[in-house]
Parts: structure tokens; sequence; C-alpha cells
């Protein structure tokens, strides 16, 4: 579980302070929400108004409390703690932590042993927070708690909610029009409950035993080699890291296509007339499984609540070591319908250079994803659990500061680039900017050991497979 600053309606903390036109304006928006969501609900004009500027003032207060994004980052390398020493370290006066914790449905048994399982991202906001709550009478904070009772349920009422939310988001965002009704619907289906939904489409368009499936899974091993190869090479780890490295890298874990198994919905579905309880009641149980998971570790080949075979994406669980791989993904243009990799899908000389291409393109698309993810098993937060999915940081200081030292030249590379006029900022960018290198880098290599096992080796094919594999890249 982390614990990280929160309970802000805009995107940004830095919109309530900044006073340019655009912060204003999405602070104004927000004002015009609340006020318009509970006249809706049958508050009097001059009540919303006083209530919509009371959470604006609340929330307000908060964000001169938060931190900056780069010291939230900083956390992340933070030891783990068991619940008994978040209560006794926070040094919060007034505010009984436990008491918290029990209140969101912590189980008893979990919140007084010592398995470590909090992260703490910064107890300085924290503090600064009890401080506020202990300045403020109960009345101060009463429009706001309300406001963040309403605020996730609103996309679940009726037009004139939606509206309201819409108008506030085209403040935002620029979004001036709703998907169709469909589309939502689909969409609210597939973040809820992705598994369930996702398996009739799963049935429709994956099976274990097919040929895309084994060449999914040959690509799998073949990057997985090439993995292994590059942190043997890495002169930079300490042996002792290395060694648990690999053995981490040897029991990823692979998942392909979905779910193989569909648990029944563990709420009740209202038929008729039912969106708004069915979505309250989806949530509740969610969170309540998200809290009920605290403390143990969930099953390896769990595809969990965020993922289905409908997401066109891949996935790394950090806590499973495990790489899912979602049935959509395996589709033009990320994978090519044919079975690239098989060799008796291209017979003939003729198709020799077509077939080059293909693979290539797959390398170069999918190879380079997965990669990705199979390095976030590596990465500033990967690194900090080890092969037996326990919270344990298994780099030796050494190892540590060479690999930071190495990140700095990422974030530097990354940091001259520029997009719509702007630099990127390489820090926050970092975790994925080293996936990205790590990634395609083995991708690569896993291309050029697969096309030689296929008799490609001239310079010349190699010329010709590295343009495919990096205009796949590209467009991937
Ligand atoms: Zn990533």
């Amino acid at each position: 579980m982390y614990m990280e600053q929160g309970g802000l309606t805009l995107p940004s903390h830095t919109y309530y302070i900044n006073s340019d036109p655009p912060s204003k304006a999405k602070v104004k928006a927000l004002h015009t929400l609340v006020s318009t969501v509970l006249r809706l609900l049958g508050h009097a004009a001059d009540e919303s108004e006083a209530a919509a500027a009371s959470v604006v003032q609340v929330e307000t207060d908060i964000a001169k409390l938060f931190l900056s994004h780069a010291d939230e980052r900083k956390a992340n390398s933070l030891p783990p703690l068991s619940f008994k020493q978040v209560a006794q370290g926070m040094s919060t006066p007034g505010f009984d932590w436990m008491l918290f914790f029990r209140a969101l449905g912590i189980d008893g048994k979990v919140l007084a042993s010592d398995a470590k399982v909090v992260r703490v991202l910064d107890v300085n906001y924290y503090q600064a927070l009890c401080k506020l709550l202990a300045s403020k009478p109960v009345g101060y904070w009463k429009h706001y708690l309300k406001w963040n009772f309403l605020d996730p349920l609103i996309g679940h009422l009726g037009k004139d909610f939606q509206h309201a939310d819409l108008m506030f988001r085209k403040t935002l965002y620029g979004v001036d029009k709703d998907p169709p009704r469909w589309r939502i619907c689909l969409h609210t289906l597939n973040s809820f409950v992705p598994v369930t939904i996702g398996a009739v489409y799963k049935d429709a368009t994956f099976r274990a035993d097919s040929a895309l499936a084994h060449d999914v899974q040959t690509l799998l091993q073949l990057l997985r080699a090439q993995f292994n190869k590059i942190i043997a090479g890495a002169r930079w780890m300490s042996p002792a890291s290395r060694t648990v490295a690999q053995k981490k890298l040897a029991l990823m874990d692979f998942e392909v296509g979905g779910s193989a198994h569909v648990k029944p919905l563990p709420f009740h579905v209202e038929e008729v007339g039912g969106w708004f309880n069915n979505s309250v009641h989806i949530a509740t149980a969610l969170v309540a499984h998200q809290i009920h998971k605290l403390g143990t570790i969930e099953g390896r080949t769990d595809w969990g609540e965020e993922l289905g075979p409908m997401s066109v994406n891949a996935f790394y669980n950090v806590h499973a070591n495990t790489l899912f791989v979602p049935a959509a993904l395996l589709q033009e243009p990320f994978f090519p319908r044919q079975s690239p990799l098989s060799s008796d899908s291209h017979p003939g000389a003729a198709a020799g250079r077509e077939a080059l291409s293909l693979r290539a393109q797959a390398f170069g698309s999918i190879g380079g994803l997965l990669g990705h993810e199979m390095s976030h098993g590596f990465d500033n937060v990967g690194r900090l659990f080890g092969p037996d999915l326990v919270i344990k940081d298994w780099w030796d200081p050494a190892t540590k500061l060479q690999y930071t030292q190495r990140a700095q030249c990422v974030g530097h590379y990354y940091h001259s680039f520029r997009e719509a006029g702007r630099r990127v900022d390489g820090n926050t960018t970092l975790g994925e900017d080293i996936a990205d290198k790590g990634g395609l880098h083995t991708a690569y290599n896993a291309m050029v050991v697969h096309l030689a096992s296929q008799g490609h080796h001239s310079q010349s094919d190699i010329a010709l497979a590295k343009i495919h594999f990096f205009e796949a890249w590209a467009q991937t």
C-alpha cells in the first residue's frame, strides 16, 4: 500500500497556487462544477455558491501542503513499513492512525502483524495535513467531505450531471463532446469488470494452442534469453546483485491471452434501471477486494481488476513478477496475425524478404513493447521486490550508486528532446525511458538471434531488418 499526497479534484496542485489565467480558469471551473452539482441535487443557489467557495478554499489550503512531484518520486526508495510502524512514526498528535486504518476496513491481523507492506511517500505532508485538520473547526471540512463523496459518482448520474462534468472537462482538457453512449458503457464495463467482459472477446479471438500463441511464447523466451545476457554483461552490478536479478528474470511468469478462470462477480447485479446502483456496488466491491489483498501475495496468474483480454496494452505486475499479454495486443500493428515467427508459415525462397520484414516488424513493435514491460521488473520500483516477491532492496549501495549515475545519463539524454515546443522532463519520464531503452535493446538482440536461426546472416539481410525493426518501433 502506498500512502501518497492526495485529496484534490484538479489534476495538479499547482493550479490552485499559480496565478496565471489558465490555472485560474481551472479553479473557476471547479467552483462552477461543485455549485452546479449541488443545485441539481436541490440546494438553493446561494447555498450552493457558498459551499463551492468552501470546497475551493479547502482544496487550495491542501494544495499548499503538497510537495513537488520530484520529491514524491524519491519516496519510492523509502523502506517499507508495517502498519504499527506507520502509526508510531508519523508524529501527528491528535490523529489516531490505527483508528483510521480500521475504518478503511483493513483486517485487524494485518494491522497487528510485522509485515512491511506500507510505503509512506511523505511524512511531512501528513504532518502538515494533520496540523490543518486540528486547526480548523468541523464546519470548515463539511462541504469538502460532501464533495469528495459526490465527485466519483457524478459520471454515473443523469444527463444534467453529465453535462456539468463535460463543461468541467472542457476547461481542463479541451474535451467538447462525450463519446457515444455505447462506448461509455463498454469502457465502464471494461474498467470495472475487465476479466468478465473480456472473456467473451478472448473466446472469439484467442486460443492457447494456436500458432499465434506459440509465436508469442517463442518471442517471450527469446527476449528473456537476451535480457539475461544483458544482465550478465552489466559489469556495473555487483556479482551478488546480478545473481539475484538473473534469478528473478528466470522466475518471471508470462500470461498470454487472458485469465483462464473467470470468477463470479463479487456483487449483486440489478438488472432493471440499475446503472447507478450497480456502479456503486462494483466500486465498493473492488475497493474491499484491494483492502482484503493487503499483506497477502496474490496468485501469480491473477489478471487482477485493471487488465482484461480487451486491453491493447501489456502489463508487468511487480507484486507477482508476471508479465501479462492481453489477447487484444496480438493484432496489427503490434503483431501480424499470420504467425510471423513460425518457419512453416513462410514457405519458399520467394517469400524470404517478406518473411524477413514481417519478423523484423514483430520484434520492433510487440518485441520492444514486451521487452519494455520485462525491464520494469528491474527498474527503480521493480528492484525493490526480490525474486521471492517480497519487498526487499536487493541491490547493494555500490550497485545502486552506479545505477543512479547511469539513470541520470538517460535523464539528460531525454531532456535534450523537445515536444510541442517544451522540453521533456527527463526526471518525470525516467522509469519509462529506461524501460524503452532496455526493451528496444533486448528486442533488437533477440531479432538478430532469431533471424540467424532462420538463415538470415548476411549484412544486407540485417540492414533490411533494421529498417523494418525501427520503423515498426516508431509506429508502435
Ligand atoms: Zn512502462
